[in-house]
């Protein structure tokens, strides 16, 4: 199967699900998960009309982003270092994944050095898992209203990675714990948050049932990854 005929069906599934679940589909970014493939698929992908991508390595952007149709824009979905948060500032115009006050308050000094303003995700840990990054529930309820202060951040929504499971239906309960997180978040600020972006290959489905607004997939549409090429 080509990037093209993938698109297509992934863009009929994201229709598909919205109808099941009385969403209008353009409510759904869609974010091509382009990490370990190579800058030709990337250039295929824009000529076919995908325009958003996520990378997980600040490192490997750098080396793809440049080179890249100028059309593509560029979301970072991967634990940043604060050692790199400068070079994100740069590249991407969306970081989904910001799981600690330091990188926030350190995104911020960069973002206002570059003169910029970024929007920004929280990653949550919605399973509690020691191998994953993202908040604890609690512990991003107690810094929420610093992280929604700080002055070049824009705080858009949260992020999450659920366990990996065979079954999509097991994913269900995070997004809807994440779903039910942004709305006490939205309480506690007293201001919607547009974004929950949940739901990859096996199951971004049950993911715009349970209210996602980006679905982050690579596999169903690239194919396999590649070895890393940096
Ligand atoms: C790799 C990755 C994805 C895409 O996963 P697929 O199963 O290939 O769709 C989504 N989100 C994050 C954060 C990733 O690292």
């Amino acid at each position: 199967m080509s990037f093209a005929d993938n698109l297509a069906s992934i863009q009929q599934r994201i229709h598909a699900a919205c109808a099941r679940a009385g969403r209008d589909a353009q409510s759904i970014m869609l974010l091509a998960v382009s990490k370990t493939q190579p800058p030709e698929a990337i250039g295929q992908a824009v000529q076919i009309g995908q325009i958003f991508f996520g990378e997980n390595k600040v490192q490997e952007a750098k080396a793809k982003i440049p080179s890249a149709p100028g059309k593509a824009r560029w979301h970072f979905i991967g634990h940043l270092q604060s050692n790199k948060a400068r070079e994100a500032v740069e590249l991407f115009e969306m970081i989904q994944s910001v799981d600690s006050l330091s990188l926030a308050r350190e995104l911020s000094k960069r973002c206002d050095q570059a003169a910029k303003s970024m929007p920004v995700l929280l990653e949550v840990n919605a399973a509690g898992e020691s191998s994953k990054f993202g908040y604890q529930p609690e512990l991003l309820r107690s810094e929420l209203r610093e992280l929604a202060s700080l002055p070049r951040l824009s705080v858009q929504g949260l992020m999450t990675i659920p366990p990996f499971a065979a079954d999509p239906e097991k994913s269900r309960l995070f997004f809807r714990r994440l779903r039910e997180l942004k709305s006490q978040c939205e309480d506690v600020l007293q201001t919607p948050l547009p974004h929950l972006s949940m739901g990859m290959s096996g199951d971004f489905e049950i993911a715009i049932q349970e209210g996602a607004t980006i679905v982050r997939i690579g596999t169903a549409l690239f194919g396999p990854r590649k070895a890393r090429p940096v």
